[in-house]
């Protein structure tokens, strides 16, 4: 069996759904029927790294690519239920960078001074300020914090659910249960995709495969540096302590990220000893770890209940910035993968390109440096604030 269709994208995460949506709504003016459709291969969509995730969502980063992607996403993030019809919480509380080191400070007055020049407007506060904020932080080591008001949390779920409720009401029809296992290719051209139930005829290929993107490129003859590797979460009961204006704390010496996560607080690391591999199994020594390096911060959590830990996959680039853009040497596969650990704070911005580059316009924003070819020319530079 076979069917046929404009676009097929691969991988029904928050990144392919933002997709979608921007595609069908901007350039398919709401008459995606038949011409747009997502392949995703677990029962439900939003199931894979998009439901594991923090929900953190931030301008703060080192290089004006992500900062503008960030800036334009929270504009899409803050009227989500105008732009999609449904309602989404996004808590502006803040992101606060703890630094405890000279060369701390340095390093983020640094990017203050490029995220301030691209209108991100950040604090510096003061320990008395930053304990005032967060009353149960451990502050006497710290020199300062920085911290962007605009920056916030929200719940995954609810963005990945807002934009499938949208593209199904905007015709792109989703399959669900159905694995992608094959790239039907005529010379350097993508012609069809396969999948567990029938091929697709398409003229176009989003390969939105998260973790998993390496593999999709694979079937194209495409080595893409996409690689997975487990990072780990754990929730705890309810705290009393943690009040509403609680906001992000990233602790810059330790590298442990928390937030409240009502009713009590959600913890991540990102452990430099895990390995890359499709690994997602919860591992006590990791949920420890993680656990040990919150104390330091917050000791008051010694007497929390645990909630709930759990593992789930980055999708990680030497780099750690995103790979976005056309495939290199072939035609009608596009990339839009490895946000190495942002690619739900990214998604609006993602998806938007991504419709640029389809309608042949030039993207909105410059995307250059997100470009598939850097890796061939070795004109790497890192993102240097990376969780
Ligand atoms: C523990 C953790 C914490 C994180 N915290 C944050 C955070 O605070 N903020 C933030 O912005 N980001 C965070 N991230 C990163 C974020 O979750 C990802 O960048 C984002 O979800 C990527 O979305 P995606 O749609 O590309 O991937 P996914 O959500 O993984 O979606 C890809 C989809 O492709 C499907 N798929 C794969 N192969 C095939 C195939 N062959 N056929 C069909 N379907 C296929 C998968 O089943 C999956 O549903 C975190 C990630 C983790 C693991």
């Amino acid at each position: 069996m076979s069917k046929s269709a404009d676009i097929v994208i691969i991988g029904g995460g928050v990144i392919g759904l933002s997709c979608a949506f921007y595609i069908a709504r901007d350039l398919y003016n709401g008459q995606a029927q038949g011409k747009v459709i997502i392949i995703e291969k677990e029962p439900v969509t939003g199931a894979g790294a998009t439901g594991k995730n923090a929900g953190g969502i931030r301008a703060q980063f080192s290089s004006p690519e992500n900062i503008i992607f960030s800036l334009r996403s929270i504009e899409a993030f803050e009227s989500f239920e105008e732009e999609t019809g449904s309602p989404l919480v996004f808590q502006q509380c803040g992101y606060l960078f703890l630094q405890s080191t000279q060369d701390q400070v340095d390093s983020f007055e640094k990017q203050a001074t490029l995220q301030r020049s691209l209108g991100v407007d950040v604090e510096f506060l003061a320990p008395d300020e930053i304990k005032k904020l967060a009353p149960a932080l451990k502050v006497d080591d710290l020199i300062r914090g920085n911290f962007f008001s605009r920056d916030g949390i929200a719940d995954p779920g609810d963005i990945a659910m807002g934009y499938y409720n949208a593209v199904k009401r905007l015709g792109v029809e989703v399959m669900t249960d159905t694995t992608v296992t094959g790239l039907t290719m005529s010379g350097d051209s993508v012609t069809a995709v396969q999948t567990s139930r029938e091929s697709v005829q398409c003229q176009n290929v989003i390969n939105a495969a998260g973790p998993f993107a390496a593999e999709i490129a694979k079937m194209a003859g495409y080595d893409l540096q996409v690689i997975p590797v487990k990072r780990q979460i754990v929730v705890t009961g309810p705290l009393d302590y943690i009040n509403d204006e609680f906001p992000m704390v990233v602790d810059v010496s330790t590298g442990v990220y928390f937030h409240k996560e009502t009713p009590g607080l959600l913890m991540g690391w990102a452990d430099p000893k895990t390995k890359p591999g499709y690994d997602e199994s919860t591992d006590d020594d990791y949920t420890d770890e993680i656990l040990m390096r919150t104390l330091e911060r917050l000791p008051r959590l010694e007497d929390a209940e645990i909630g709930a830990a759990w593992g789930g996959l980055y999708e990680t680039t030497p780099d750690h910035r995103a790979i976005i853009g056309k495939a290199p040497g072939i035609n009608g596969l596009i990339f839009v993968n490895g946000f190495s650990g942002h690619g739900l704070m990214h998604a609006p911005a993602a998806g938007m390109v991504i419709a640029d580059i389809i309608s042949g316009a030039t993207p909105r924003f410059d995307i250059t440096d997100f470009s598939p070819e850097r890796f061939a020319k070795g004109a790497l530079i890192h993102e240097t604030n990376i969780i």
